[in-house]
């Protein structure tokens, strides 16, 4: 049997162990190693920061999840790999052997890099985010200016974007924004660059922000930061610098990104910034049986910017690591062709057109749909459906996410403030139940304190939605179609009873 090992509970972890797992079913054993206990959905994090979400809303602990499909769980810091002789030591003490192993451990803040950045607040993880809430919260019954600023060679800038948007409708939501000036501080050249380029974001972004009063400070290169004060060097492209200092009383910062400890400790190729090195089937360049997705992955060179932007990863793009990453473990177990991760990425680009496109889609939240967002309603609302998704996949495997888990996660969620009841519009149906379907239902529904018939509208809505994900793309249109006549014939039903009593009154 072999053993392989998956370092790290996160967005490309979890989703690493269940697709190895479905690889190998019994002729592995596969054990994730996480130095913490839970699974948590990252992209949130802005608005745990602001209060718009609760923990309970985007982490689970995880081992349930991993052992109900016979995944074992460590819990515990990885605190050195052994590549050469292929095995993990866990808390200092603990060692575990692998035949193969995939390190999906994500990547640590590099706050020292820069004097004083460590002690503004961020949302990277959910203790920075959840302690950021807390601060905001006592700031904001003080208020004064926020600083929202990513240093050189930060890479995931679209939730700087996303967090400054948050906060601007949330000191609306609180009548004071107006006493609270807000400014982002940025490496890029130009807003929407997000270490990217294009310029399709450009010109709606830098409307957006204009028209909710967020000042944009770019070819910002951070270079201290003092208890009241950012110090930035402001360049332009003929390489001159200028000097300056943009007050603040609270300040958020995305850091570069570099290696866990583990990793740059270890005889494994990493780069300047202990970021892992992989080749094109994302295994390590010197060891065959090391395998990597996600943040531990060194970035290929962003096309330069007078302040180092890094490039984005975003949770998509790891997925389709993971799946390229899995399928290579198993295929290089089993003597079969690997996949190449530079291969497939170029025919996703030359299918979407470009670099640009293929990045917006694979975000999810569309930043380029922020113009249209009023007071970051919008953005919030998609990013509730991106976290509802996969934390089903987490808890349930499915590829896609279920409607019908996505329903139940969303009555849970709103059952304690008693908002978010499923309403059926239209006329009734009425549907006759098996006696134990029906006991199953009233069950259910009194068990998440529903009313049975908005429960059971509810669960046939979702059922429906995940029935037409199995349909034949043939199917989904004649379905399309049969809806659309069967609506035409209850509206001319309507139409033909509202004139006969017209008719009558008359
Ligand atoms: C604030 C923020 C907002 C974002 N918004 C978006 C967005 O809107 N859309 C989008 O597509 N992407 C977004 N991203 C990017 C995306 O969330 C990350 O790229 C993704 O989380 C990286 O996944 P990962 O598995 O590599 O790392 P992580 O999700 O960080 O997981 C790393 C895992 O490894 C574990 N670990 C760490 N060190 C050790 C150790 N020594 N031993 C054992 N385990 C360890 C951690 O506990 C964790 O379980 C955002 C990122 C941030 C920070």
């Amino acid at each position: 049997m072999q053993d392989i090992i998956v370092i790290g509970a996160g967005i490309a972890g979890v989703p690493a162990a269940y697709e190895l797992t479905r690889w190998l079913g019994s002729t592995a054993r596969i054990t994730v190693v996480s130095d913490r206990e839970y699974f948590h959905f990252v992209p949130s994090n802005p608005a745990l920061a602001v209060g718009w979400r609760v923990e309970s809303d985007i982490a689970l602990p995880i081992k349930p999840h991993l052992e109900g499909r016979g995944i074992d769980f460590v819990h515990g810091s990885v605190t050195a790999i052994d590549a050469d002789c292929s095995r993990i030591v866990v808390d200092g003490a603990r060692e575990l052997s692998y035949d193969s192993i995939v390190i999906a451990c994500g990547a640590v803040p590099r706050w020292r890099e820069i004097p004083g950045l460590a002690k503004l607040h961020s949302v990277l993880d959910l203790e920075q985010a959840l302690a950021t809430r807390k601060a905001y919260e006592r700031f904001a019954s003080r208020s004064g200016p926020i600083v929202i600023g990513a240093a050189p060679g930060a890479s995931i800038l679209g939730s700087v974007y996303e967090y400054a948007f948050l906060v601007d409708a949330d000191l609306r939501r609180r009548g004071i924004r107006r006493r609270v000036p807000i400014s982002i501080i940025t490496p890029e050249p130009y807003s929407g660059h997000l270490g990217i380029g294009g310029s399709a974001l450009r010109e709606s972004l830098t409307h957006a922000l204009a028209a909710h009063d967020i000042q944009w400070i770019g070819n910002a290169e951070t270079i201290g930061a003092a208890e009241d004060a950012i110090q930035v060097a402001r360049h332009t492209d003929g390489g001159r610098a200028k000097k300056e200092s943009i007050p603040y009383v609270f300040g958020v910062y995305w850091p570069r990104f570099g290696g866990i400890p583990a990793l740059t400790n270890s005889a494994l190729p990493t780069d300047a910034h202990g970021l892992l090195k992989v080749d094109q089937y994302l295994r390590s360049e010197q060891y065959e049986n090391v395998f990597a997705a996600g943040i531990c992955i060194a970035p290929s060179q962003a096309s330069p910017t007078p302040v180092e932007v890094g490039l984005p990863r975003t949770v998509d793009a790891i997925q389709e690591e993971v799946r390229i990453a899995a399928h290579n473990l198993v295929a290089s177990l089993r003597g079969q062709p690997l996949r190449s991760v530079a291969i497939e990425h170029a025919q996703r680009v030359m299918g979407t057109g470009q670099d640009q496109a293929a990045y917006m889609s694979a975000l999810r939240v569309p930043v380029g749909d922020i113009t249209g967002l009023k007071q970051g309603r919008w953005v919030y609302e998609a990013k509730k459906e991106f976290e509802n998704r996969f934390l089903n996949m987490v808890m349930f495997g499915f590829e896609h996410g279920s409607p019908v888990g996505a329903l139940i996660r969303t009555i849970r969620s709103t059952a304690a403030t008693g908002s978010g009841v499923i309403r059926h519009h239209g006329r009734q149906l009425v549907l006759e139940l098996d006696q134990s379907i029906y006991a199953e239902v009233v069950a259910m529904a009194t068990v998440l304190s529903q009313s049975s018939s908005s429960f059971a509208s509810g669960l046939l809505t979702a059922a429906i939605q995940e029935a037409k994900t199995c349909l034949t793309e043939t199917e989904r249109t004649e379905v399309q179609r049969r809806i659309e006549e069967t609506l035409i014939t209850a509206l001319q039903k309507e139409e033909e009873e509202r004139l006969q009593f017209e008719d009558g009154a008359s």
